[in-house]
Order: C-alpha cells, then sequence, then structure tokens
C-alpha cells in the first residue's frame, strides 16, 4: 500500500504475535511493546534528513553526518505511553510532546483531554505514536492539532492499522508517511481492530 511501510522484520512480527495472544499479562505486555517500538523506530526513522559534516578524529579528519533536525516524539495517551520509554533509548536528545485524546463511546469520535508539544514544532521532526489505528477518528484529529503547531515534517508510528484508519488518514494527510507493524481485517461494530490486540492501553495498563 502506497505511503505505508509494514515492519516484517521476524523480531518484529514475533513480538506482534505475542502481543496479540490474550494471555499475554501486562507485565510481559509491556516488556514486548517496548522491545518493538524500538525495533520498529530503526525502520521508521530511516530516511530522516541529515546533513553532511566534518569532524576531527585523533588522528584525521572524517566526513560524517548530523540529523538535520531537532526531533519530536508525540505519543498519543495512554497506548502510546507504552512506546516512548524504549525510543528515548534510541533518541535520547529528542524532546516529547503529548496528546491525551479518547473515543466518545457512543460517536467513535475523538476528544481532546490534554496536550503539550515542544516549542517551534516545524524544525523538528515529529514522530506521531499511537499505537492502534482504528477508524482514523483520533489519529486524523492529533495529526490536525501537529498541523496546527506548524509541524511540517511528520511521520505516524503505529503497531496495527485498520485498512479505514490508513484510507482516513491519507485522505487527510497524503504526505504522512504510515509505518505499522500489521494491517489488519476490519473493525468490528465498536471500533475495534480485527484480529487486533484488543484494547492496546487496557492490555497495557492492566485495566
Ligand atoms: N484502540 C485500541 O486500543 N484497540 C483497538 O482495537 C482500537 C482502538
Amino acid at each position: 500500500m502506497k505511503g505505508v511501510t509494514v515492519i516484517a522484520h521476524p523480531l518484529v512480527q514475533h513480538n506482534l504475535t505475542r502481543l496479540r495472544d490474550k494471555r499475554t499479562q501486562p507485565q510481559e505486555f509491556r516488556r514486548l511493546l517496548g522491545e518493538m517500538a524500538s525495533l520498529m523506530l530503526h525502520e521508521a526513522t530511516r530516511d530522516f534528513a541529515v546533513r553532511s559534516v566534518s569532524v576531527r578524529t585523533p588522528l584525521s579528519t572524517a566526513r560524517g553526518f548530523r540529523l538535520e533536525r531537532p526531533v519530536a516524539l508525540v505519543p498519543v495517551l495512554r497506548a502510546g505511553l507504552g512506546m516512548l520509554d524504549s525510543i528515548l533509548q534510541l533518541i535520547p536528545h529528542a524532546r516529547v510532546g503529548f496528546i491525551g485524546l479518547k473515543r466518545e463511546e457512543t460517536t467513535l469520535r475523538a476528544q481532546f483531554y490534554h496536550k503539550s508539544f515542544p516549542k517551534n514544532l516545524g524544525r523538528f521532526e515529529v514522530v506521531l505514536i499511537d499505537p492502534m489505528l482504528a477508524t482514523g477518528g483520533s489519529a486524523v484529529a492529533a495529526l490536525d492539532l501537529l498541523a496546527e503547531q506548524g509541524a511540517k515534517h511528520i511521520r505516524l508510528v503505529n503497531l496495527v492499522a485498520a485498512p479505514e484508519g490508513i484510507r482516513r488518514v491519507q485522505k487527510s494527510y497524503p504526505r504522512v508517511p504510515i509505518f505499522t507493524a500489521a494491517i489488519d481485517r476490519a473493525l468490528d461494530e465498536r471500533g475495534y481492530i480485527l484480529p487486533g490486540l484488543g484494547d492496546a492501553g487496557d492490555r497495557l495498563f492492566g485495566t
């Protein structure tokens, strides 16, 4: 699917299968999700813009690269928190913003309850972390918010995506690349992904 990278790495797929398993308990779920997040971020950041620089080694001069832009990680609460720590281990200089969104039960519409961002978001490579791309309502609401803040270089990282959610994001934000470990079959009548892994926030925190 154009604009969507499914990360087929065996370790990612191994962990995803364990996450899907309903017998996997929160402690193990958190560990697996963290491992997956760092494996996925290698792939999702592969085309970060870099600038050519030279550096003096103890013996000579070497050509190398620096990241062109600072990095901002923006997890969507709650489930995005499960991917944050391990991504920060990988990109410790990243700034962190937060988007608190919940789905209104009957309409499935996204409602904000929290937002905070680094200043001058337009300068940053922004990684929006929203583990479950279901209807796409939350992802589009989060992308709207990032666009309002001036973000220009955004990528979306999901764990599992439904075709409906991908279509909705791509309709509003065709230039935002999507990275996911799986594209699942469909949504059920409550907007949950099938087969999915259930409510990611509940599974993560044991609620
Ligand atoms: N959010 C979840 O946590 N799971 C789904 O299947 C859909 C939305």
